[in-house]
């Protein structure tokens, strides 16, 4: 846990979020901007900076964490139609909360094109 981290706290209930689903090392909420109508935040419950912070003892949260995506797209509904899975990796493309989150977007049809 990091003091200053907005997802540490909202991991300890100090900041209120709208749970979509928790199990031992992951909690996933509801983004609070929504950038599609189906757009959730799987966090690791342990304070990782960032994908470029993961070593070989924290790397296995990565196996939780893929499978709790599976189980947001699957209660969010998103599961057969597609959704897309983004982790921004530092400053440089976009992440704003430094402990280590996916985006699980879906609910519109999206693309092919990533940028
Ligand atoms: P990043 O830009 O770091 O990849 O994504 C951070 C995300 O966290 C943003 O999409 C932002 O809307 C979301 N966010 C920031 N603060 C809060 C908050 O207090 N509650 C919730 N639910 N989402 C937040
Ligand atoms: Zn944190």
């Amino acid at each position: 846990m990091a003091d200053n981290c907005i997802f540490c706290k909202i991991i300890k209930g100090e900041i209120p979020s709208t749970k979509v689903y928790e199990d031992e090392d992951i909690i996933a909420f509801k983004d609070i901007n929504p950038a599609a109508p189906v757009h959730v935040l799987v966090v690791p419950k342990q304070h990782i900076e960032s994908l470029e912070e993961l070593d070989e003892e924290n790397i296995k949260v990565v196996v939780p964490a893929h499978r709790a995506i599976k189980k947001v797209a699957e209660i969010t509904g998103v599961a057969d139609q597609g959704y897309r899975v983004i982790v921004n990796c530092g400053e440089g493309a976009g992440q704003t909360v430094m402990h280590l989150h996916y985006h699980v977007l879906g609910g519109v049809k999206m693309g092919e094109k990533i940028l």
